[in-house]
C-alpha cells in the first residue's frame, strides 16, 4: 500500500497534524484508542491550552525553537476550533482552559477533523521496521496480527515521551530519530511529585496551601500538596522541571507576606501568647508541629528579639529541602528533552538532514510548564508539519 504520509502516533500531536495534511495521510498507533492522553488529561477534563501562551514558558536546550510554531498556530486558532465544534469550556486559574465537560469531547473533535480531511487511522497497529531508501521510506506494519506493507513520502514521528509506560508511552520515537542520525537531548521525566526518604511528611499527608517553590532557575506561586511519599501540587511539579538530582529545593511557606512585621505587631498586641499559637493563625497548625521539630519555635511570643524574628521569616520564606529523587516515568506527566532541535526545522518540524521525516509533540525537545502548555505545544507543532506538507503534496 502506498500513502502520502504516515504519521506514527494517535495522540495529540499526530491526530491534529493528520487534519492538516489531509487526504493520503495514514495515522497508526499501537493503541487500541486514539488520543488516551487527552482522555486522562486535567484531571478528565483536558487542559487543551492557555490564555498566556508564549515561548518563555518552554524548556528546550534551544529556547527560540518554539516560536515560530507557536506564532502560527496560537491558543486562540486553537479556543477557535474548539468553539467551532461547540465545544464549552472555561478558564480556570492562572489562563488555563478546560472543556466544561468530558475531555473525550476533544478527541472526537479531532476524529472528526481527520475525517473531514480524508486522512485515515489504524489502531492496534504497531511498527515492526521502518527504512528510506532516499526518496520514500517503507514501513512493516503489524495489523491485528497480519503482517502489512505501506511505504510513503513522508514520515512523522508522533509516538510522544516516555511519561506512563503503563499507558502505552515508549521510546519509538527516539529510537527512530537515532536511526536516521538525529541528535538527542538528555530525557528526563518533568512535571513529577518530589519523593523524601520515609516518613518524612507522611504526618502532612493530604495537606495543602499555597507556597512560592524554586528550583534552579524556576520559581512558581501555587499550591503545594503534602503526599506520602513526599511533596506534589501544581508548584511542585512545575518546579521540578528545573530540577536536578542531589540539589535543593526553596520553599516560600507565606509568599508576598511581611512575617517579620506579623510577628512584631503580635508580640505587642499578646506577648503571652506561645510562638507555635501565633503561627498556627499563619500555618496550618499541623505543619507548624512539623517545622517545631526542626526550628526552635518554643516559649512566647515576648521571649523574641527583633533578630530571632527576622531569622524565623528567613527561614519560613527559604524552607530549603533536599528530594530523594522524583516519582519517575510512572506519574511524570511529560518529558523533559528529547529529539534534538538542532537537526529541525523550526518552520516545518522536518529534519533537515532527511528530508520527508518530521518529528513534532512531546518527542522533540520543546517542554511546556503544567497548565496547557504542552497540548498547545503539540497543536502549534502538528500544525506545523502538517501544514508543510499539505503546501508540499
Ligand atoms: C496524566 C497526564 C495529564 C496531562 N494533562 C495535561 C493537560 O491537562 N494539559 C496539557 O497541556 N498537557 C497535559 N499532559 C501532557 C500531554 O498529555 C502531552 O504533552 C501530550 O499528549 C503530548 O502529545 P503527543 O501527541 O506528542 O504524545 P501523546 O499524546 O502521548 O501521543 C503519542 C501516541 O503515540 C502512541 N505510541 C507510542 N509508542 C508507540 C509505538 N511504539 N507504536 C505505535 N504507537 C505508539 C501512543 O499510544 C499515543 O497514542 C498530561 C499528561 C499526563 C500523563
Amino acid at each position: 500500500m502506498q500513502v502520502e504520509t504516515l504519521i506514527l502516533g494517535a495522540g495529540a500531536a499526530g491526530l491534529m497534524c493528520a487534519a492538516q495534511a489531509g487526504a493520503g495521510t495514514l495515522v497508526i498507533d499501537h493503541a487500541r484508542n486514539p488520543g488516551e492522553k487527552i482522555r486522562i488529561s486535567g484531571g478528565g477534563r483536558c487542559n487543551f491550552t492557555n490564555y498566556e501562551v508564549e515561548p518563555a514558558r518552554f524548556l528546550s536546550e534551544n529556547p527560540h525553537f518554539c516560536k515560530s510554531a507557536l506564532a502560527r498556530y496560537t491558543q486562540w486558532d486553537f479556543i477557535e476550533l474548539v468553539s467551532r465544534h461547540g465545544i464549552a469550556w472555561h478558564e480556570k486559574t492562572l489562563g488555563q482552559l478546560f472543556c466544561d465537560g468530558k475531555s473525550t469531547q476533544i478527541v472526537a473533535m479531532l476524529l472528526r477533523e481527520i475525517e473531514a480531511a480524508g486522512a485515515d487511522l489504524w489502531l492496534s497497529t504497531a511498527l515492526r521496521e521502518l527504512s528510506h531508501d532516499g526518496s520514500r521510506f517503507t514501513a512493516r506494519l503489524e495489523r491485528e496480527g497480519r503482517e502489512q506493507q505501506v511505504t510513503a513520502r513522508n514520515v512523522v514521528l508522533a509516538t510522544g515521551g516516555r511519561s506512563i509506560p503503563k499507558m502505552g508511552a515508549t521510546g519509538l520515537a527516539y529510537d527512530l530519530a537515532a536511526q536516521f542520525g538525529l541528535e538527542m537531548t538528555e530525557t528526563r521525566p518533568a512535571l513529577v511529585p518530589f519523593t523524601f526518604p520515609e516518613g518524612r511528611f507522611s504526618a502532612l499527608s493530604g495537606l495543602s496551601l499555597p507556597v512560592r517553590a524554586a528550583a534552579g532557575r524556576g520559581s512558581f506561586d501555587e499550591a503545594m500538596l503534602f503526599t506520602h511519599r513526599g511533596l506534589s501540587g501544581p508548584a511542585i511539579l512545575q518546579v521540578s522541571s528545573y530540577w536536578r538530582e542531589g540539589e535543593e529545593i526553596a520553599i516560600d511557606l507565606l509568599p508576598g507576606q511581611d512575617i517579620a512585621a506579623a510577628l512584631k505587631a503580635a508580640r505587642a498586641e499578646s506577648g503571652r501568647r506561645a510562638l507555635t499559637t501565633a503561627l498556627g493563625q499563619m500555618l496550618p497548625p499541623k505543619l507548624v508541629a512539623h517545622l517545631a521539630e526542626s526550628l526552635p519555635l518554643g516559649g512566647n511570643l515576648a521571649d523574641l528579639s527583633d533578630a530571632r524574628i527576622a531569622e524565623l521569616a528567613a527561614a519560613l520564606q527559604g524552607w530549603v529541602l533536599r528530594p530523594q529523587g522524583t516519582e519517575g516515568w510512572r506519574t511524570a506527566e511529560v518529558t523533559l528533552g528529547g529529539v534534538s532541535t538542532a537537526g529541525l526545522s523550526s518552520k516545518t518540524m522536518m529534519a533537515r538532514d532527511v528530508p520527508g521525516l518530521y518529528v513534532i509533540g512531546e518527542a522533540v525537545d520543546v517542554t511546556g510548564w503544567l497548565g496547557g502548555y504542552n497540548f498547545q505545544w503539540a497543536w502549534s507543532s502538528g500544525v506545523a508539519a502538517g501544514d508543510a506538507i499539505a503546501r508540499d503534496t
